[in-house]
This record gives C-alpha cells, structure tokens and sequence, in this order.
C-alpha cells in the first residue's frame, strides 16, 4: 500500500507501507544502538520524491533524508506506521492516582493529528543556512539556533554516549548556538522521539517486553519534563544574570 503525503515543510513524496524486512530493521539492536532504525527504514520506505519542497534536489536524484528535517522525518515515520497497521494508534495509559491506577483505553488517528507547517520566514531561514534567530523573553538575550536534520538525529547517541554524566548540557548546546544549553534539547527530544517510534513499531520485540507499555511511555514522556524543567532553569538563570549585571552591588 502506498500514498502521497505532504510532509509540514512541503516536501511532497510517495511513501508505502513496511514489509517484513523493514520489521527486522526494528528488531535490530545495533541498528537501535546508532540510531540507524529511522533511516533505514524512511530510506525503504520513501518510495520517490514528487516535490522536493525546501530541499535541494537535482534532477534525478534520491532525496538525502540526512538533509532532511526532523519535523518531515517523524511526519513521514507516522504516515509509514498509518500505512502499515492503520491508522488508528490505540494505546493505554495508567490513572495518575497512586491508589487507583486503572488503566484507561486510549486511541488516536495518526492521519488527524494536528500538524504545524514550516512557515515560509522559516523557509527562507531554513534554506539560507538553517540559522535562526530568537530573543529570549526574560534576558532579552538574543540566541541563534538550528532546526535538527535527519544528520543531527544520527550524531546524537554518540553525543550521549561520549557524555554520559553531562547529559544535560552536552545536549542543549547542540541546538542552541550559543551556550550549552543547545545540546541538551536536541538529545532530549531524540530520546522521546526513539521512544515514541519504538513505542508504535517495537510491540513485538524483546526490548519492549522488557520495558512495557509503561516502560515505553516513560521512555517517551520524561525527557520531555527534564527539558522543560532544563529550559526553565535556563531562561531563570538567565534572567539572575541580567539582573545582576543591572543591579547595583
Ligand atoms: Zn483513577
């Protein structure tokens, strides 16, 4: 089975469903290692390419998913999983009650959830270097940062393998241009993503067993907390640095 999608930066190609190859490349635990299942399995899976949108692709050629943004990789890996199971995503999550912890039936449509395209002044960031800028709203720090690509994705095990006990700010300097918070947003999101990919596509591996359903979700929803709670403190420390630079002493 195979469709054309619209992927948010308006790359526009046609993708089909997994077949049992595909499904190896999930169970595949060096793959799972290197962070390699996603590309592998885009690669297979992106049959051609119909509008390259932002991207630079000549006549002929097979779209480089490295180049690719994270955004249009994670869209493309949902409407790879709607093809191949359906669109419908049912999963359970657990009452937040510690004395009633009932579990409560879940299911969304992979093919109706809101998606927020790449607006054309991000475009025109994006193809002009991929180099943005943004002030932040306490320090009034001005900070210049990256949108991820499919190469950034593949650079982020190692990166946290190389710096296991500084997670958090190897990470967020990645992302961010300046200071060390840009690598911390970047591994972070790449855990949840990993998770969340793992969650809809590994149900049948050993790993997840391991893990369970809960195992998987908490996989998926804690880096999101940690990064909100790193960012908080950035933009916090940030803002203690500006005021003692204004403050008299
Ligand atoms: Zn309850």
């Amino acid at each position: 089975m195979a469709d054309v999608i619209t992927c948010p930066s308006g790359l526009q190609g046609r993708v089909r469903g997994m077949k049992v190859r595909e499904e190896r490349v999930l169970a595949d635990r060096k793959l799972a290692k290197n962070g390699g299942q996603v590309d592998e399995l885009l690669a297979a899976c992106w049959e051609a390419t119909i509008d390259p949108g932002p991207y630079a692709l000549a006549e002929g050629a097979v779209l480089d998913l490295g180049k690719v943004l994270q955004g249009d990789r994670f869209f493309a890996l949902l409407m790879v999983r709607a093809l191949t199971y359906g669109p419908e995503y049912a999963f359970g999550v657990s009452c937040r009650n510690d004395n009633c912890r009932a579990r409560i039936d879940w299911e969304v449509d992979l093919t109706k959830l809101p998606v927020r395209k790449l607006s054309e002044e991000s475009r025109v960031a994006f193809v002009g270097g991929n180099r943005f800028e943004t002030t932040l709203p306490d320090a009034g720090k001005k900070v210049a940062f990256k949108l991820l690509t499919g190469d950034d994705e593949r650079k982020l095990p190692a990166l946290q393998r190389s710096a296991p006990d500084k997670l958090l700010s190897a990470v967020l300097a990645y992302r961010v241009v300046d200071g060390p918070f840009r690598f911390v947003s970047a591994g972070l999101g790449c855990v949840t993503l990993v998770a969340l990919a793992f969650g809809m596509f590994g149900a049948d591996t050993a790993a997840f067993e391991e893990l369970g359903d809960g195992g998987v979700e908490r996989w998926i929803a804690y880096p999101t907390v940690l990064w909100m709670l790193a960012f908080g403190g950035y933009l916090m420390a940030q803002g203690a640095d500006a005021r003692s630079k204004w403050s008299p002493s």
